[in-house]
């Protein structure tokens, strides 16, 4: 693992440099977004939307961590939002920047803020409707952000 691919510029330059040099930044920020998901912060360890521990995707158009299923339910929104899987895309400095301000801590903020657990349930998520409806009423009807707009993802 500490495989580190070094190929750096030769002596005397050459050609493509540029292109290793973006894609060797490109990896540092696909790191990045793995180090988010994982320990650096806790909230990010569970999925958003349900819970479930694991995360496996982000979504970009709000800025969380999700899993597997709920990255589909997030695609079927309207309008649907942009997932990208963590460790099989490769992203962008502004995305990773834009996901490090947001994370599921911030997010709960935004989107679940005046979310009161006595009299809206959070659905279980081992009953994907229940997920979609539950999606569906936070993204689409946006019935509990605290201070909405903070905005989308722009990218
Ligand atoms: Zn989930």
């Amino acid at each position: 693992m500490v495989m580190a691919a070094k190929k750096g510029p030769g002596p005397g330059g050459g050609v493509g440099g540029g292109k290793a040099e973006a894609e060797a930044a490109s990896e540092v920020w696909c790191r990045r977004v793995r180090e988010l998901g994982g320990c650096s912060q806790a909230g990010n360890r569970h999925c958003f939307e349900c819970a479930q521990r694991g995360v496996t995707y982000v979504d970009i158009t709000v800025g969380s961590f999700v899993c597997t299923t709920c990255s589909g339910l997030l695609r079927g929104l309207n309008p649907p939002h942009r997932v990208k899987s963590i460790s099989m895309t490769t992203f962008t400095e502004p995305e990773v920047v834009f996901l490090q301000s947001r994370g599921n801590e911030v997010c709960r903020k935004i989107w679940l803020g005046l979310f009161d657990a006595r009299t809206s349930l959070v659905p279980d998520s081992r009953d994907p409707q229940k997920v979609k409806e539950f999606l569906q009423e936070k993204y689409e009807k946006k019935r509990w952000p605290d201070t909405f707009p903070w905005g989308l993802c722009q990218l």
